[in-house]
């Protein structure tokens, strides 16, 4: 299709996990989709498979000037890992989701403080939060070393494969008729008299009723040729996964005070992250792994649970997360008719099919069923 002129009902931009359901549920609707991505690896195809609902430590360490915004959306994600739920049974597709809870570690006295006064703040907000003391952490997670004092339990959280569902979406949305144009990048794109055109670096041209701008970090520079202000920002992050092992870390683990993810999926291996840097390297900004980063991973994760210490780390990678400030970018702006945005919050694979299912709601009109004030792609200034 390169070098080619498509017409179309909605341009998407972006095929990572928000842009790839955004499709298929308006193919669903009988919209006439193409969808563009330029191939670069973002988030849905690097990230770990955790589903989040507890607020994360590593954000409110690292952005406590967003807190306040991720209380606002918090009751999403519980939603939002339930839309995963329904949505596995929708394609009859195997994500390999299993929903056994997540466990945030503290090593000390001062860290379960945090947590009590973490899981407090969660259940007014109206999360199932508990707080786990020593004796009964070890009964309910055996595989967690001497350093493990306490926890947070969060029976909501849980863990998916992301491979596996974005295979399977893909598939899904190709049987519904959705146009992909893969491996081209959007370098231009205008309105002019109530169609938008978008141009790649392949020389493909798309018009199109309606654009949904879900590219991640690659959505500042187009929103721009709009005159609008979104301030996405690169997030270079790694990744770590072990051979496989006999079944036994069931739950998604996480640190109250230290970065790390630490799960095990249906195939035995560990996968072990939680946003530790890595690099954006040469001119395409590839996004790259660092030696010291892989090191102070697994080291922190034989920490917390000495039993995967034998285990060989068989793959690194890194991939670029997203980050605004904290909350999606979703829905219409009133600036430039029939142009939407489709920006997950923080944890936005957990979060991805949800937020595409409420933007396509709008794009189609309907009522999304949650208060949208919160996202408003117009909240930045210009
Ligand atoms: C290493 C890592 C681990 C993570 N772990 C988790 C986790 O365990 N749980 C969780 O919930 N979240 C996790 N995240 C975050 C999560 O992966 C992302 O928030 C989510 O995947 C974002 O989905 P998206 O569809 O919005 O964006 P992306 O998946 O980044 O997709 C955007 C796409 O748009 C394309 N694009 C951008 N600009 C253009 C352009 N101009 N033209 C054409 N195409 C363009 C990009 O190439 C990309 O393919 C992790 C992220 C990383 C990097």
């Amino acid at each position: 299709m390169a070098g080619k002129i498509a017409k179309a009902d909605v341009t998407i931009v972006g095929g990572g996990i928000v842009g790839l359901c955004l499709a298929g549920f308006l193919a669903e609707e009988g919209r006439d989709v193409v969808l563009v991505d330029n191939g670069q690896i973002g988030g849905s195809n690097a990230n770990a498979g955790s589903l989040h609902v507890q607020m994360q430590s590593r954000f409110m360490r690292l952005y406590p000037e967003n807190v306040p915004g991720m209380e606002r959306q918090l009751h999403l994600y519980p939603k939002a890992v339930r839309f995963w739920q329904e949505f596995e049974r929708k394609l009859g597709a195997d994500f390999e989701l299993k929903k056994k809870g997540g466990l945030m570690v503290a090593e000390n006295a001062d860290q379960l403080d945090f947590l009590r006064r973490k899981a407090e703040r969660e259940r007014q907000l109206g999360l199932e939060v508990e707080i786990l003391e020593e004796p009964e952490l070890r009964r309910l997670a055996p595989y967690l070393g001497p350093a493990a004092f306490g926890a947070e339990l969060c029976l909501d959280e849980g863990k998916l494969n992301p491979l596996r569902c974005n295979a399977a979406i893909r598939k899904w949305i190709l049987g519904l008729g959705v146009r992909i144009i893969d491996g081209e990048n959007v370098e231009d794109a205008s309105r002019d008299q109530q169609r938008f055109v978008v141009a790649t670096d392949k020389g493909s041209r798309i018009e199109s009723g309606a654009l949904v701008l879900a590219a991640a970090v690659g959505t500042q520079k187009i929103a721009q040729r709009f005159g609008v202000n979104v301030p996405t920002r690169a997030e270079p992050l790694h990744m770590n996964i072990t051979e496989p092992t006999t079944p036994m870390i069931e739950h998604l683990v996480q640190h109250a005070d230290r970065m790390i993810t630490l799960k095990q999926f249906s195939t035995g291996q560990i996968v072990i992250g939680g946003g530790w840097p890595a690099d954006l390297a040469g001119d395409r900004e590839h996004p790259t792994v660092r030696l010291d980063s892989m090191i102070a991973n697994a080291t922190l994760a034989c920490h917390i649970a000495p039993v995967i210490g034998p285990l060989r780390i068989i793959r690194t990678w890194a991939g670029i997360n997203t980050s605004v400030d904290g909350k999606g970018v979703l829905g219409p702006i009133p600036s430039v008719p029939g142009l939407f945005f489709a920006v997950p919050g923080d944890a936005g694979y957990t979060l991805g099919p949800l937020s595409a299912r409420m933007v396509a709601d709008m794009v189609v009109d309907r009522n999304p069923g949650e208060d949208m004030e919160d996202y408003r792609p117009e909240r930045f200034a210009a």
